[in-house]
């Protein structure tokens, strides 16, 4: 179960940089960049204000998550799951070199992505 962080902060579920949903799904099955690879969990939370709050009592101490994932050109993903001891979760175009997004905010789960993606050379 990966240790998760997560950068995207007006997901319903992130407190304090982790995500507080007991798993997350992440889509991506033919992705071969970070970038295309998305958290299908995420949830803004302007929209579901009332699950950010509900979010706050789950926070799990170790901030572990179950992780399911498809995409399966990442080295780390094997049989739906993912199998890295950490994972983090970011917002497209949240890379210093591209400072598309300043608050690190998604608008759609298209907007996330999973960092830790390595590509796995066939
Ligand atoms: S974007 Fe995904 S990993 Fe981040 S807090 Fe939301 S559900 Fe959790
Ligand atoms: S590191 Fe790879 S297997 Fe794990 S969640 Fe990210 S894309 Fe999926």
């Amino acid at each position: 179960m990966p240790k998760l962080e997560c950068e995207v902060r007006n997901c319903a579920f992130n407190y304090d940089r982790f995500c507080t949903k007991d798993g997350i799904t992440v889509d991506g099955p033919a992705s071969r960049r970070k970038r295309e690879t998305s958290c299908h969990s995420f949830m803004s939370r302007e929209i579901e204000t009332l699950n950010f709050e509900f979010a706050k009592f789950g926070v799990d101490s170790d901030g572990n998550n179950e992780v399911w994932c498809d995409a399966i050109m990442c080295v780390y993903q094997q049989g739906d799951r993912c199998l890295a001891d950490r994972i983090k979760i970011k917002v497209v175009g949240g890379f210093p070199s591209e400072r598309r997004n300043h608050t690190q905010s998604a608008s759609s789960v298209d907007e996330t992505m999973c960092q830790t993606f390595e590509y796995k050379e066939s």
